[in-house]
């Protein structure tokens, strides 16, 4: 069975509307899919419903910008119920947030010879969250940068001259509006975070004392070298492991859906104990 815990739509910063996400991801051989857009659940109705056509399981998700430690830090929800309150009072919370950074980033810009970016991002965005992937899509589309990686590089990245913080929602009240919702929360790309093994295992400690279930060991945003430091730490640990493509388009991953590795021994999945009858919704 294929997994893969973490994806993309244009409802956040992917390129393909979810409907065209699922039946890439059937194409692919993927047999049970969770769309995890980030801070926003807008695109998970007409993927479910799309997954229900191409007969492949559908589980809900969502990546929740979080701080630790001053940190960002990307925390996955999967199998919530979307219509809960406090979940989606919260997720809005962190759109707001993103809205005043988008203006603040595109004053930043503006300030380094760069105009209009804010309707340039604007223009990629499919209305409900605007992304840095959105700015960095318009500076490549404008002749700014060459690559969305020097995009990032050059202005977007963290302490890079347009970055701008947030106050991201804390971990623990993160994963307090998945559990409540009924879902798992799960620690997304953790080999991203540019932290010493010490510093991920304390914040992995954390995450699993507040309630967190699972950790990424496989995932297109980390090195394939990662793996097994992540499938070790999950274990010492006991959080359970999650494999997630993060695909956001063609062309934007080293891991493409439908082809990832199987997980190291010794792993317990993060759906050992789902029983997934296909097509499905949600966590059963
Ligand atoms: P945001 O959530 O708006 O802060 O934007 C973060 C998103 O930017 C991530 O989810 C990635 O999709 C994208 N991103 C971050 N770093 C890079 C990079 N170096 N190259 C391309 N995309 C990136
Ligand atoms: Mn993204
Ligand atoms: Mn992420
Ligand atoms: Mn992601």
């Amino acid at each position: 069975m294929q997994y893969d815990l973490h994806s993309h739509s244009t409802a956040s910063d992917g390129s393909l509307a979810p409907a065209d996400l699922v039946r890439h991801a059937a194409a692919q051989g993927v047999h049970v899919l969770a769309l995890t857009d980030h801070d926003v659940t807008d695109g998970l109705v007409e993927a479910a419903a799309a997954a229900a056509e191409q007969g492949i399981g559908f589980v809900t998700g969502v990546e929740i910008s979080t701080l630790w430690q001053g940190r960002l830090i990307h925390i996955v929800g999967l199998g919530f119920d979307p219509a809960n309150t406090a979940l989606q009072q919260g997720l809005a919370g962190l759109r707001e947030q993103r809205q005043w950074r988008a203006g603040q980033m595109a004053a930043r810009l503006e300030r380094l010879g760069i105009v209009d970016a804010l309707e340039g991002a604007n223009a990629y965005a499919n209305g409900q969250i605007v992304s840095r992937t959105h700015f960095a899509r318009h500076l490549q589309a404008v002749g700014q940068v060459r690559t969305m990686e020097e995009a990032f590089k050059r202005y977007l990245g963290e302490g890079k001259p347009a970055f701008v913080g947030c106050d991201w929602v804390g971990l623990a009240d993160c994963v307090g509006w998945i559990t409540a919702a009924g879902g798992q929360a799960v620690i997304a790309h953790p080999g991203r975070y540019q932290m010493t093994l010490t510093k991920l295992r304390l914040m992995a400690t954390e995450f699993r004392d507040v309630g967190g279930i699972g950790l990424e060991v496989i995932s297109g945003s980390q090195r394939p070298e990662d793996v097994s430091t992540m499938a070790e730490l999950a274990r010492r640990l006991g959080l359970r492991a999650s494999v997630g493509s993060d695909y956001h388009g063609p062309g934007q991953a080293w891991l493409q859906m439908g082809r990832l590795p199987p997980l190291p021994k010794g792993c317990e999945p993060l759906w050992g104990d789902w029983t997934v009858a296909l097509p499905l919704q949600g966590r059963p």
